[in-house]
C-alpha cells in the first residue's frame, strides 16, 4: 500500500489574509471582477474583542465615504456617522490655533466620525451577500509557502490548504505573510499610548473635531452622531496606565484639566482602551505573488487619522489594476510581476507622503526645544491665515498624491466580459 497521500487544496485566484476593516473592503472590491476569492480571519465578527472592529472611533474622509458607496456599505454606516465640519487645531498651553471649516471649502464636511465596531458590521452585512466567497472565519493563516505559480496557505482549525495565484496580505501591523514573504518593515516606536474612550459632555458633539497638541502627544476629541465625543488621548507610557486605571470620577477630572471647558463639563466615560503607538512600514509592498495592504504595508501614528483612508485606497487600487488588466487580459495571472509592480507604482506616492506627513507632525508637535513651540505658534498662525494651505488640508480628505483610485472618485470598477 503507498502511504504517499495527497491534501486537496482549495483553488482560488486571490486569498486575503486579514478581514479587518481593509481585508474585509477589498473582499468587497474584488466583487466585480468574477475572481474567485477566499478571505481569511482569525477573530469572529461578534467576538469580545475583534482587533480591527472594536470600540475605536475612525474618521473617513471623503475618498472612503465614496468607496464605501460603491461599495454598497455606505447606506448602513450614515446614519450613525457624524460629519466633521469644523477643525479646531490648537497648541495646548500657547496661542496658536488654526480652524478650517468646511463650508469654505465646498464641501459638506472634512469626514464622517463611526466607530469601528458599526463599520465592520457594515462590511460583514455586506460580504454575507457574496456567495462565491470563501469566508473562512474564524480561521488563522498558520503558514504560507510561496511557490513560482501559486502560494500555498494552511489555516486553523485545520481545513483543505488554499492555494492562490495572488495573497493579499491584510493581516495587520504584524503581518505573517509580509515575515513569510521575507519583506522587511521599519518599526518606530513613538512611546506613546492612545487611551481612547466615549465621553458625555455638558454640550452635546455639533459636528467640530478639536486637536490639541501637548507635549505628550496629540489629544483628539471627535463628535458621534449620539452627540457624545470620541476622545483619543496620546500620552506617555506611564501615564498611560495611570489614566487606564483611574476611577471614572477621576478620569473625568483630569481630562478636563486636560482639554479645558470648550464642550462644558466632562460627565461620563465609557469603556477606556489602550493603544501602543508605533510606525510600522513596509520597505516595499510586494514580493512575487505577494501584495500587501492597509497596516501591513503601513501602519501609521493616529495623530491626522489616516491610518485606515490610506489603506483602503491600498485596497481600492489594487482592485482597480485586477479589473482593468482582466477587462484586457481574461486569462490574466492574477499573480503576475506585471500586476504587482503597477500596483506598488500607483501606490507609491500617496503612501509616502501620507506616511511622512502623519510622522512629521508627531515629531514637530513633539518637540519642546527652545524656540520651537514658538515657530509653532506662527506655523498655526500662519496656517489660519492661508487659504491655499487650508485647501492642501481639506484636499487630504481625498487622498494625499498620485492617482486617486476610482472607487475613491465614485466610479464603479469595470466589470468583467
Ligand atoms: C487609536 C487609533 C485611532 C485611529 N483612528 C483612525 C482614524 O480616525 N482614521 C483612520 O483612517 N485610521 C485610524 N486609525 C488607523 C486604523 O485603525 C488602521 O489603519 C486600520 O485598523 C487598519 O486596518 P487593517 O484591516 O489593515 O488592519 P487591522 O485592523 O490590524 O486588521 C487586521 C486583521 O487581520 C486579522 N489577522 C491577523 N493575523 C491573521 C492571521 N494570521 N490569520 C487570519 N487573520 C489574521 C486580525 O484578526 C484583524 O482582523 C487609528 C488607529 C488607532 C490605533
Amino acid at each position: 500500500m503507498s502511504g504517499a497521500t495527497t491534501t486537496p487544496e482549495t483553488v482560488v485566484d486571490v486569498a486575503i489574509v486579514g478581514g479587518g476593516l481593509v481585508g474585509a473592503s477589498l473582499a468587497l472590491a474584488l466583487e466585480p471582477t468574477g475572481l474567485r476569492v477566499a478571505l481569511i480571519e482569525g477573530v469572529a465578527p461578534d467576538a469580545a474583542v475583534q482587533p480591527s472592529f472594536d470600540d475605536r472611533t475612525t474618521a473617513l474622509g471623503n475618498g472612503t465615504r465614496r468607496v464605501f458607496e460603491a461599495l454598497g456599505v455606505w447606506s448602513a454606516i450614515a446614519p450613525a456617522a457624524a460629519p466633521i465640519r469644523h477643525i479646531h487645531v490648537s497648541d495646548a498651553g500657547r496661542y496658536g490655533f488654526a480652524r478650517l471649516e468646511a463650508a469654505e471649502h465646498g464641501i459638506e464636511a472634512f469626514g464622517y466620525v463611526v466607530t469601528n465596531r458599526v463599520l465592520g458590521a457594515a462590511l460583514q452585512q455586506r460580504l454575507a451577500s457574496l456567495p462565491a466567497l470563501e469566508l473562512r472565519r474564524p480561521a488563522r493563516c498558520t503558514a504560507v509557502t510561496l511557490g513560482s505559480d501559486a502560494v500555498r496557505l494552511e489555516t486553523m482549525p485545520a481545513a483543505p490548504p488554499l492555494q492562490a495565484r495572488l495573497v493579499v496580505a491584510a493581516d495587520g501591523a504584524n503581518s505573517l505573510v509580509r515575515s513569510a514573504a521575507g519583506l522587511p518593515a521599519d518599526v518606530e516606536d513613538y512611546q506613546q499610548v492612545a487611551v481612547v474612550a466615549h465621553v458625555a459632555a455638558a454640550r452635546a458633539a455639533a459636528g467640530i473635531a478639536y486637536e490639541r497638541f501637548t507635549p505628550d502627544g496629540p489629544f483628539a476629541v471627535l463628535p458621534l452622531h449620539d452627540g457624545h465625543y470620541g476622545v483619543v488621548w496620546t500620552l506617555a507610557p506611564q501615564a498611560a496606565e495611570q489614566v487606564m486605571a483611574m476611577p471614572d470620577a477621576k478620569y473625568l477630572a483630569a481630562l478636563q484639566q486636560a482639554f479645558g471647558w470648550r464642550i462644558g463639563r466632562f460627565e461620563r466615560v465609557g469603556q477606556r482602551s489602550a493603544y501602543p503607538l508605533k510606525l510600522t512600514r513596509a520597505s516595499v509592498v510586494t514580493a512575487p505573488r505577494v501584495a500587501l495592504i492597509g497596516n501591513a504595508a503601513q501602519a501609521l501614528h493616529p495623530v491626522a487619522g489616516q491610518g485606515f483612508n490610506l489603506g483602503l485606497r491600498d485596497a481600492a487600487t489594487l482592485a482597480e489594476v485586477l479589473a482593468e488588466r482582466l477587462r484586457a487580459q481574461p486569462e490574466l495571472d492574477v499573480g503576475s510581476d506585471a500586476v504587482l509592480a503597477e500596483f506598488a507604482a500607483r501606490r507609491a506616492s500617496d503612501r509616502d507622503g501620507v506616511t511622512k506627513l502623519t510622522d512629521g507632525l508627531v515629531k514637530l508637535f513633539g518637540d519642546s526645544r527652545p524656540g520651537v513651540p514658538l515657530l509653532r505658534d506662527l506655523g498655526l498662525l500662519l496656517f489660519d491665515l492661508s487659504p491655499t494651505a487650508k485647501q492642501a488640508m481639506s484636499r487630504l480628505s481625498w487622498g494625499f498624491a498620485g492617482k486617486t483610485p476610482r472607487l475613491a472618485r465614485g466610479l464603479a470598477l469595470p466589470a468583467r466580459t
